[in-house]
C-alpha cells in the first residue's frame, strides 16, 4: 500500500463512530438474532436454561434459580454434574478423541499437543495420584503454576474428584501464595521447578518453598518437571515428581464425581489492584454453564475453532476462557509459556500464523505495547486465520481498538471489547458479534439476560451522557457465591450500595463507573477510585487517556486527580512515548489541545509527565493509586505487587525533579 492511501484509510477509520459487523462474520456466527435480547427479558429466569444446555448433566435441576438466600442465589438448584466429564469424558464418548483439546508452545520453541483422549487420560492419572495422596471431595488444592499445561490438567483432575481448585499466578511472590494457602486451609500444592521468561530459566521451586515456610499445617506438594536438566530441585526429597506420578498411575480409570451445581468448583482470589485479596467462590453449575455459553455467543467458538486467549490461568479470564469455556464446548485452547517480545516482538503474530488461530483475546496493555512496537510487526506474518477478536481488562480507548482492527483484523473481524471481573466468572457487557454495531471506546450493551444498569449516587438512572456508577439489577448464573468463608463480606462489599435487604431488592456493585448512551452501550470509565473530580466534574480517567493517546506518537497514558486547593483535583497526565519520538514542549501542547478538544478545558491536564513506563500490576493493569501518590508527593506505600517496581522510583524522581 502506497503512504497516501494509507494516511487516507488511517484518517477514515479515525472519523469513524460505528463499525457493523463484517458480513462474512455474520454468515457464520452462533447468534445471529436480534430478537435473542427481548426473548431473554420475557424468559427470565428460564432463558438461563438456554446456558445449561451446553452442558451434560447426570441429574436435572428443578429450579433455574432459587432466590431464597439472596443475596445468595443458587444456581440450577437440584442438578448434579461434573465439570471435568463435560470438558472431557463426553467429546471423547462424541468421537472427539483425536482433536487437539490443548495446543501449547513453550518460550523456547517447544511444542505440545494433548487431544482429547490423550488429555482426558493424563487427568484420570493425576486424579488418580491425587485421591492416593489423600484428596478428597471438597479439599482445596493450590496450583501455582505458570502457562504449562499440567496446569489445565490439575485443575481437571480436581474437578473430576470434587476438590476445589485455588490457583494462584507463578507471577505472584512466596508470601502472596502463602497468604492464599493460609485462607483457604489448603494442605496440597501442585507447583513446577521453574520456567522460562526471556530466554531464562526462572527459580520457581525456590519461590513455592519460601512460601511454604510460612504455612503453619502440612502440605504435601507436587512438583513439575519443567526445566529438565537446568532444575534446581529446591523440594529434594519433600515432594513428590508430578511425571512419575503420572507414569505409575498411568491408565487408571477414575469415574468423575458426581456433583451438586451448587458445590465449590474453585476459588480464585482476585487481583488485588485494590485492597487485600478476596477469595471469590464459583460453583459448579452456574458458572460452568455460564463460561461455556458465553464462550459460544460471545467468543463464537465451535468445536472446530483454535482459540487463543492471552491471558495467564492465574486469572479469572483463564480460568473461563484458556480452560472451562473453549473445553466445554470441544474446541483446541491454545497456550503460550512466554512473553511477546521473545526472541522477537512479533512472536505472537507467528503463532497465530503456525496455528491458525480463529479468534484471539487479548488485553488492552497489550494492544498498546504492539502499537508502541509499530504495525511492521504483525505485518509480515499471515493473520488471515482469524475470525474475531476480543479485549478485557481495562477500557480499550478507541486509537487502541481501531489499530487491533486494522491491523490484526484486517478490517474484517468484529472485535468484543469485553466487560466482566473475577466476580461475575464470564463476560457481561459486550457487542454479541454477530448482531451488534461496535462502538469504540464503548463495550457495548449489556447481554442477552444481564440487567446493567448506570445510577447516580442514589440508585437513579443517570441521563444519556453523563457518568455514573454501573450496577447489575438481576442475578445470572456465573456469578459468585461468595467470599471464602467470609459472607459478611461478600454483602458488604458487593450487595450492601444500592440494594434494599428490607424489600428483598439485591443490587450487585461491581465498584466501576460508566456511561450509558442512548443505544444502551455501556463505557465503563473505571474503577470507582479512578474517577477525577474536578471542580464538581466527574470525569472518567479513560476518557482523557484516550484523548491523550490520539495524539501521534504517544504510545500510552495514565491520568489521576493531584490535590487542588480551588478545584479539589487537578489532572495529571503521565504519558509514554512511542519509540523514537522525544518529550518536548510542542507534544506537550499537543497533549493539551487534545484533551482540551476532545472533552473540554475542564479535563486540561494541569501536569504532564513524561516517562518511560508506567507502573502496572502482575495482571498488567495500570496502578493509578501509586502515581496518584506521587502526584500528591504522598508516601508511595505497599509496591510489592507491582510488575516493574522500578518504575515508579523513577517516575517518583522524575517529579521531584521538575
Ligand atoms: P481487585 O478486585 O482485587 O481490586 P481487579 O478488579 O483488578 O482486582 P479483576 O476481577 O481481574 O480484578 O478485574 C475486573 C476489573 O477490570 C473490572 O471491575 C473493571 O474495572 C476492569 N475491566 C475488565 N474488563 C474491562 C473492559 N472491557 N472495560 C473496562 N474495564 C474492564
Ligand atoms: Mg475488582
Amino acid at each position: 500500500m502506497s503512504d497516501t492511501t494509507d494516511t487516507k484509510l488511517e484518517s477514515r477509520l479515525e472519523e469513524q463512530e460505528t463499525f457493523e459487523p463484517p458480513k462474512s462474520f455474520v454468515e457464520q456466527a452462533n447468534v445471529t438474532d436480534p430478537a435473542i435480547r427481548t426473548e431473554f427479558e420475557e424468559n427470565w429466569p428460564e432463558c438461563w436454561e438456554r446456558a445449561a444446555e451446553f452442558l451434560s448433566w447426570d441429574w436435572e435441576y428443578d429450579s433455574v434459580v432459587d432466590a431464597a438466600d439472596a443475596p445468595q442465589y443458587e444456581w440450577f438448584t437440584g442438578g448434579r454434574l461434573n465439570a471435568s466429564y463435560n470438558c472431557l469424558d463426553r467429546h471423547v464418548e462424541d468421537g472427539a478423541k483425536n482433536r487437539a483439546a490443548i495446543k501449547w508452545e513453550g518460550e523456547l520453541g517447544e511444542t505440545r499437543t494433548y487431544t482429547y483422549g490423550e488429555l482426558l487420560n493424563e487427568v484420570e492419572a493425576f486424579a488418580a495420584a491425587l485421591r492416593e495422596m489423600g484428596v478428597e471431595t471438597g479439599d482445596a488444592v493450590t496450583l501455582y503454576l505458570p502457562m504449562v499445561p499440567e496446569l489445565p490438567v490439575a485443575m481437571l483432575a480436581c474437578a473430576r474428584l470434587g476438590a476445589p481448585h485455588s490457583v494462584v499466578f507463578a507471577g505472584f511472590s512466596a508470601d502472596a501464595l502463602a497468604t492464599r494457602m493460609r485462607s483457604s486451609d489448603s494442605e496440597y500444592l501442585v507447583t513446577c521447578d521453574g520456567y522460562y521468561r526471556r530466554g531464562e530459566a526462572l527459580n520457581h521451586g525456590q519461590k513455592a518453598k519460601n512460601g511454604l515456610r510460612n504455612v503453619d499445617h502440612d502440605v504435601e506438594s507436587i512438583v513439575v518437571n519443567r526445566l529438565g536438566d537446568e532444575s534446581d530441585s529446591s523440594f529434594g526429597d519433600d515432594a513428590h515428581d508430578y511425571g512419575a506420578l503420572v507414569a505409575e498411575h498411568e491408565g487408571a480409570s477414575v469415574p468423575p464425581v458426581s456433583r451438586d451445581a451448587e458445590d465449590v468448583l474453585f476459588l480464585l482470589y482476585t487481583s488485588g489492584t485494590t485492597g487485600q485479596p478476596k477469595g471469590v467462590e464459583h460453583a459448579t453449575g452456574g458458572y460452568l454453564s455460564y463460561a461455556a455459553w458465553t464462550a459460544h455467543a460471545v467468543l463464537d467458538l465451535e468445536p472446530t475453532d483454535t482459540h487463543w486467549c492471552t491471558a495467564d490461568i492465574g486469572w479469572i479470564t483463564g480460568h473461563s476462557y484458556v480452560v472451562y469455556g473453549p473445553l466445554a464446548l470441544g474446541a483446541t485452547t491454545f497456550m503460550y509459556e512466554g512473553t511477546p517480545d521473545y526472541p522477537d516482538r512479533d512472536r505472537f503474530w507467528k503463532l497465530i500464523e503456525k496455528n491458525r488461530v480463529d479468534v484471539f483475546y487479548t488485553a488492552p496493555t497489550a494492544i498498546r505495547a504492539f502499537m508502541k512496537w509499530g504495525e511492521e510487526y504483525p505485518a509480515t506474518h499471515d493473520l488471515s486465520s482469524l475470525r474475531l477478536l476480543g479485549s478485557v481488562g481495562e477500557p480499550i480507548d478507541p486509537h487502541a481498538w481501531k489499530w487491533y482492527y486494522k491491523h490484526i483484523g484486517d478490517e474484517e473481524c468484529p472485535i468484543v471489547d469485553t466487560w466482566w471481573q473475577t466476580e461475575t466468572g464470564g463476560t457481561m457487557v459486550t457487542t454479541v458479534p454477530g448482531i451488534d454495531t461496535m462502538k469504540p471506546g464503548s463495550a457495548g450493551p449489556a447481554l442477552p439476560g444481564i440487567d446493567a444498569r448506570v445510577v447516580d449516587a442514589d440508585g437513579d438512572p443517570v441521563a444519556p451522557g453523563n457518568a455514573g456508577y454501573l450496577v447489575i439489577r438481576k442475578p445470572w448464573p456465573g456469578m459468585l457465591r461468595t467470599l471464602y468463608r467470609n459472607d459478611e463480606r461478600f454483602r458488604s462489599e458487593y450487595w450492601s450500595e444500592y440494594s434494599e435487604p428490607d424489600e428483598d431488592e439485591w443490587i450487585y456493585f461491581p465498584e466501576d463507573g460508566a456511561k450509558i448512551d442512548d443505544d444502551g452501550y455501556i463505557t465503563v470509565l473505571g474503577r470507582v477510585d479512578d474517577v477525577i473530580n474536578v471542580s464538581g466534574h466527574r470525569l472518567g480517567t479513560m476518557e482523557i487517556e484516550s484523548a491523550i493517546v490520539d495524539v501521534a506518537g504517544v504510545a500510552e497514558a495514565a491520568v489521576v486527580g493531584a490535590d487542588h486547593d480551588v478545584k479539589g483535583e487537578a489532572v495529571c497526565a503521565y504519558v509514554v512515548l512511542k519509540n523514537g519520538e522525544e518529550p518536548t514542549v510542542a507534544m506537550r501542547d499537543r497533549i493539551v489541545e487534545s484533551v482540551e478538544d476532545g472533552i473540554g478545558p475542564i479535563a486540561r491536564p494541569e501536569k504532564v509527565v513524561f516517562t518511560s513506563e508506567l507502573p502496572k500490576t502482575r495482571s498488567d493493569k495500570i496502578m493509578r493509586r501509586l502515581l496518584e501518590n506521587i502526584a500528591n508527593g504522598e508516601e508511595l506505600g505497599d509496591t510489592s505487587t507491582l510488575r516493574n517496581p522500578d518504575a515508579v522510583e523513577t517516575i517518583a524522581r522524575q517529579v521531584g525533579d521538575d
